[in-house]
């Protein structure tokens, strides 16, 4: 396992030039000791798989559908991905939201994923309304247990994103990070021994945030969007997560 995962979701930002870019500077910066996994839109992933190949780096799609094939227009499945990507994001808060994907569904995709082979990136994260009611605890665990219900993969990344931090210029304090890593951690117990678990922060990390994130003792790594699509934020956080030693 690598010291530090570093993924970038793009969502649904990048013309085909601004992708090729930023996918030739992480391929430049790709350094060991540090997983880097680019999740570009769809439309690019052939072309970003292309530029990479060789590399440290990984690619990843933001989404998929449960069943194989079949009438569902304008979705993308697991055996279609698995043909472009290694990994793919699951139950990003703007999914659940936005797209009214269920704990019921996200679980299916988790599922999914996994039976095609795909690292799932899970994520998990409760709203502004739920902490300030206490409920942060009850609605992490909820999201993790509904997630996991079918997952049979040997590998699984569940990246805590506190909703109020995503997009937000203001992420949660490692110290919150920390705690709700725990949390996830102990959820995940249920699983079989020899799965691997990671727990990513997500939410507005920075250059000048990441490391303390990265110091945490449950904290792999981070899921990083905004900043992700800057060159230069980019680069310095891979510099960041490869000097971090936890
Ligand atoms: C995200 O949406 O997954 C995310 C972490 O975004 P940002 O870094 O821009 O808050």
């Amino acid at each position: 396992m690598p010291d530090h995962i570093l993924v970038a979701n793009w969502k649904m930002n990048t013309s085909s030039r601004e992708a090729e870019l930023l996918a030739e500077v992480a391929r430049r910066t790709a350094v060991h000791g540090v997983e880097s996994v680019l999740c570009p839109p769809f439309v690019w992933l052939d072309r970003i798989r292309q530029i990479v190949e060789g590399s440290r780096v990984r690619v990843g799609a933001q989404n998929l559908h449960w069943e194989a094939k079949g009438a569902y227009t304008g979705e993308i499945s697991g055996s279609q991905l698995r043909e472009l990507c290694e990994y793919v994001i699951v139950g990003h808060s703007e999914r659940r939201t936005l797209f009214g994907e269920s704990d019921a569904i996200v679980a299916k995709k988790l599922h999914t994923a996994a039976a095609y082979g795909l690292i799932p990136i899970l994520c998990v994260g409760e709203s502004v309304e739920a902490r300030e009611a206490g409920k942060t605890e009850e609605v992490i665990g909820r999201q993790v247990l509904n997630a996991v219900a079918y997952f049979g993969g040997e590998r699984l990344l569940v990246a805590y994103e506190p909703i109020w931090a995503i997009g937000s210029g203001t992420p949660a304090t490692p110290v919150q990070a920390q705690a709700a890593a725990g949390l996830i951690l102990r959820c995940l117990e249920t699983l079989p021994g020899n799965t691997d678990v990671s727990v990513l922060y997500g939410g507005s990390v920075s250059p000048s945030s990441l490391a303390g994130f990265l110091e945490q003792p449950d904290i792999d790594g981070a899921l990083v969007g905004g900043a992700s699509l800057d060159a230069e934020q980019y680069t310095e956080m891979v510099r960041i997560a490869a000097t971090i030693t936890t």
